[in-house]
C-alpha cells in the first residue's frame, strides 16, 4: 500500500471548534444528571477522547468494538467484537461514533442497547453522510454533514492507517 497524506478537508482547528460546541450542547442537555458515554472503537477513539473533555458532567466511559468496513466498502454486515463493562440500565447513555454512513452500526447498537433499559439513549457523531443512509437512523448530535466520500484521519482509517492524522482528508486511491 502507498501511503499518501491527503489534503486537508476539515482542519484540526475546525474539528476542535466543533467538538467544543458539541460538548457544550451535550452539557446543557444533561445538566444535573450523569452520563454514560459509549464510544465505538477504534474509529471513535480520538473523537471520544476530545469530546468527553468538552463535556462538563459526571461521566463514565465505556467502549464497544464494531466493524463493517473492509478497505473503502461497507461490507453490509456489522459485527460486535467486544462487550460492555458498565451497566446501562437506568443510565443516560450517549453513544459516540466518528461517522454515520449507512446507519447499520448505530441501528444495531440502538437495538442492542435499548433492550438494556437505559433511562435515555442518544447518538453523537462527528461526521454524517446522509446520502449514504441504508437504514432509518439519525444522530441526535452531528458535527459536520459531508458528501459521499471516503474520509480518513482523526480516528478514521484506511486499512487501519491514517487514524493518527490530526485533520480529516479524503482518501484518493491511485
Ligand atoms: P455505518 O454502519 O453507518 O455504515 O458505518 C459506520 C462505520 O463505518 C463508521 O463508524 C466507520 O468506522 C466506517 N465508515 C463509514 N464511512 C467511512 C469513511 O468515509 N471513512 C472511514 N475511514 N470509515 C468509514
Ligand atoms: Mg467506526
Amino acid at each position: 500500500m502507498k501511503y499518501h497524506k491527503p489534503e486537508v478537508y476539515i482542519s484540526k482547528e475546525k474539528i476542535a471548534e466543533k467538538v467544543k460546541q458539541l460538548g457544550e450542547e451535550i452539557t446543557d442537555h444533561y445538566k444535573g444528571q450523569s452520563l454514560v458515554v459509549v464510544s465505538i472503537t477504534n474509529g471513535a477513539l480520538i473523537f471520544a477522547a476530545d469530546l468527553i473533555r468538552a463535556i462538563d458532567l459526571p461521566l463514565q466511559l465505556d467502549s464497544i468494538m464494531m466493524a463493517s468496513y473492509a478497505g473503502t466498502q461497507s461490507s453490509g454486515k456489522v459485527q460486535i467484537r467486544s462487550e460492555l463493562k458498565l451497566q446501562l440500565e437506568g443510565q443516560h447513555v450517549l453513544v459516540v461514533d466518528e461517522i454515520l454512513d449507512t446507519g447499520r452500526t448505530l441501528h444495531n447498537v440502538k437495538e442492542i442497547f435499548s433492550e438494556m433499559n437505559p433511562a435515555s439513549l442518544k447518538f453523537c457523531v462527528l461526521l454524517d453522510k446522509p446520502e449514504c443512509r441504508k437504514v432509518d437512523i439519525q444522530a441526535d448530535y452531528a458535527g459536520f454533514e459531508i458528501p459521499d466520500e471516503f474520509v480518513i484521519g482523526y480516528g478514521l482509517d484506511y486499512n487501519e492507517f491514517y487514524r493518527n492524522l490530526p485533520y480529516i482528508g479524503i482518501y484518493k486511491p491511485d
